[in-house]
């Protein structure tokens, strides 16, 4: 008797889906622009319907809550890598979403900012019912030099570049069209130099610390710290709330060398600090001070 492939999950397999839900698998690395892109997609879907899966490294699932649809379902992955851990909150992600398959025409999963997009292709190819129709990868214009020369993520980058099938520079507008090209050149010569068949280990240990308070920031302060944060810091984002406005909640986006922080809407209740920072190393003191 031949050997026979397992299915993953077999109490799915019982009942042959009778759906082939196409799936766009979105990659990239940390701030990257990954929310962005699908909110783009949901704005402009000319009757699409839609399910997100948002995979958030962190604990809080702060991309979730950026998605800006409310008539897309929405499933929210947070507290790990789909490429390397949550396997059993993938399948009941994918279940979930089966589950309605009937009112939807497409999913969109984004991955987390460390994952390796063709860990992740493997985890949708695997689930009966779900067909992957193309994985997209985006690169941050302003960013993705220096982050392929970095001594602790550049290899990891390299990676997710060089397994991307379909590459896309976001923030394009901050840099000049001349630029872009460059990028394009040097993206191809990359992508070259490779080789055919690389060999590649898991992509380094991640980590997050959560930071949830009610204490309003002063703004003046929390720029300031934002101006110098830990050199170990890769990644902070999520909601606060500001002294100076107390009526309105702030998002807070923060790369090396970019950071923004603007009114997001009113402020809920209760009003409650809730910050995720991504680092290379686990950090003894807090990310930010009081
Ligand atoms: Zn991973």
């Amino acid at each position: 008797m031949k050997a026979r492939s397992i299915p993953l999950n077999p109490m799915l397999m019982k009942q042959a889906p009778v759906f082939d839900l196409p799936v766009t698998l979105i990659s990239g690395y940390l701030g990257s622009g990954k929310t962005r892109y699908i909110n783009r997609q949901l704005l402009n879907n000319s009757g699409t319907r839609y399910a997100v899966l948002v995979n958030d490294f962190g604990e809080l699932n702060i991309d979730a809550q950026l998605i800006e649809s409310t008539s897309a379902h929405s499933v929210s992955l947070s507290n790990g890598c789909v490429c390397c851990s949550l396997a059993a909150d993938i399948a009941a992600a994918l279940e979930e979403v089966a589950a309605c398959a009937h009112r939807l025409d497409w999913v969109l999963f984004e991955a987390s900012g460390v994952a390796d997009p063709q860990r992740v292709k493997q985890q949708v190819l695997n689930w009966p019912g779900f067909q992957l129709h193309n994985t997209l990868t985006l690169a941050d214009a302003c960013r993705i030099q220096s982050l392929v020369n970095d001594k602790f993520v550049g290899q990891h980058i390299r990676k997710q570049l060089i397994e991307a099938e379909q590459l896309t520079f976001s923030k394009t507008d901050l840099v000049d069209a001349d630029e872009v090209a460059a990028l394009q050149l040097w993206l191809a010569q990359l992508r070259a130099s490779a080789g055919q068949t690389p060999h590649w280990d898991p992509h380094p240990r991640y980590y997050s610390q959560n930071l949830v308070d009610k204490q309003p920031w002063q703004r003046s302060d929390l720029e300031r710290q934002l101006q110098s944060m830990d050199p170990a810091l890769l990644r902070l984002k999520g909601f606060v709330y500001l002294q100076e406005d107390l009526d309105h909640q702030y998002l807070l986006q923060w790369l090396p060398g970019q950071w923004s922080l603007e009114s997001f809407g009113p402020a809920r209740e209760p009003a409650v600090n809730t910050l995720v920072a991504i680092t290379q190393h686990p950090l003894c003191g807090d990310i930010l001070s009081r």
